[in-house]
């Protein structure tokens, strides 16, 4: 999950898909222990934002049941407004019927207020309210709210049904507002031995950005005889990745250490598509997201011929053992080439030659990042 936009407003992941399956459910089964077993109940839903709500609470709802919908227009931006008023009525008879309301979320309570207005005159048996949000802090009302899936905090959220001038309602996870980003965060990409170690450390004093290379960190460990690095040491000694548990939580405490950064360049993560998604949520927490990858791309014959060039001065052991190398790609090959896919999806993906000298290359990737 990543930041999104909608207008002019950015947007963070808030309420996970999964949180939201596991609240429906309970909501469902909940109304459905309440009521006295043959009784077949009329769920009303308000619209708009209650229709992927209701859509999934009815098939969750064990038992037979009629759907309908009324359509009230309350917001207005991004804050309560006080004006409601019934556009689509209820053309049912609803005299004793078990009515039970289908809301997405209650804030100030108006629109309940209105609802409650709607439908007492209509002779229902019951009427009851299911909201699957709540905000305890602004619900000016002394009305009951029957079953109430979470309460939440008064931050704007879209998502899910629920919108921003129109925008956001089909995404399938709750989002709240946030405040733009103002990281540039890249990963420069590429198999092994492609420069990126190189050419980073031009990059990071030209754009004043954190360059954190997981390599290096681990190499750092290894050295240093940490723990950390003592679990490394099996799998880089063998050119195998390094479990992404270790890795992800390596790097998050690396960009932890450095909070006040202008932005990061990541280099040689992530190289697995858990790593990526895990930066992508993790960076999206911090209303923060990946501007893009920067891919350096060089034929595999010249990689591996600089690798062991490399391998005479840097001391290196998994550069000296062409198997070694060879594995390196196979682990990049597999696990870490279809990273391109991932952000290309995104339509973050910039392809650079990667064969020239290091001025050549570190201009033709420095054209990229200015327009990141
Ligand atoms: P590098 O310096 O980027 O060539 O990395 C050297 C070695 O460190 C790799 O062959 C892996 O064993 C380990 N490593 C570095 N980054 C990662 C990562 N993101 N995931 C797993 N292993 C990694």
């Amino acid at each position: 999950m990543s930041i999104i936009k909608l207008h002019d407003l950015y947007f963070k992941p808030f309420i996970s898909e999964n949180e939201i399956k596991s609240i429906v459910k309970y909501l469902a089964n909940k109304v459905k222990r309440d009521l006295p077993k043959d009784e077949v109940p009329i769920f009303v839903g308000i619209l708009n934002g209650c229709f992927l709500f209701a859509a999934d609470f009815i098939r969750e709802f064990e038992g037979n049941c009629e759907v309908s919908f009324v359509k009230l227009a309350s917001y207005q931006g991004t804050s309560s407004t006080e004006n409601v008023k019934e556009l689509v009525g209820i053309n049912e008879d609803l005299t004793g019927r078990t009515v039970i309301i289908l809301e997405d979320i209650i804030d100030t309570g108006t629109t309940l207020q209105e609802i409650y207005n709607i439908f007492r005159n209509k002779n229902v048996k019951q009427l009851k309210v299911a909201s699957l949000f709540f905000k305890p802090d602004v619900f000016r009302k002394e009305l009951p709210i029957n079953y109430i899936g979470k309460s939440i905090e008064d931050k704007f959220i879209v998502g899910y049904g629920l919108d921003y001038n129109g925008l956001g309602r089909n995404y399938s996870e709750i989002y709240q507002l946030s405040t733009p980003p103002t990281m540039k965060n890249i990963v420069l990409f590429g198999p092994p031995g492609a420069g990126k170690g190189t050419q980073a450390t031009f990059l990071k004093d030209m754009y004043n950005l954190v360059h954190i290379s997981t390599g290096d960190v681990f190499r750092f460990n290894i050295k240093n005889e940490t723990e950390l690095g003592l679990l490394a040491k099996k799998y880089m000694d063998e050119g195998d990745l390094v479990p992404d548990e270790v890795t992800i939580n390596m790097l998050k405490a690396e960009v932890e250490k450095n909070a006040d950064a202008n932005g990061f360049i990541f280099d040689g993560f992530p190289r697995t598509q858990s790593q990526a998604e895990a930066l992508d949520a993790f960076l999206a927490d911090k209303g923060e997201q990946i501007n893009g990858m920067v891919a350096l791309e060089v034929p595999e014959d010249l990689l591996v011929e600089r690798l062991l060039e490399r391998g005479k001065t840097s001391g290196r052991t998994d550069d000296t053992d062409e198997t070694k190398i060879r594995n390196r790609f196979n682990e990049y090959n597999t696990k870490t080439a279809i990273l391109k896919d991932y952000f290309e999806a995104q339509n973050k993906y910039y392809g650079i030659n990667g064969v020239g000298s290091i001025e050549e290359i570190t201009q033709r990737i420095a054209k990229v990042f200015d327009t990141l």
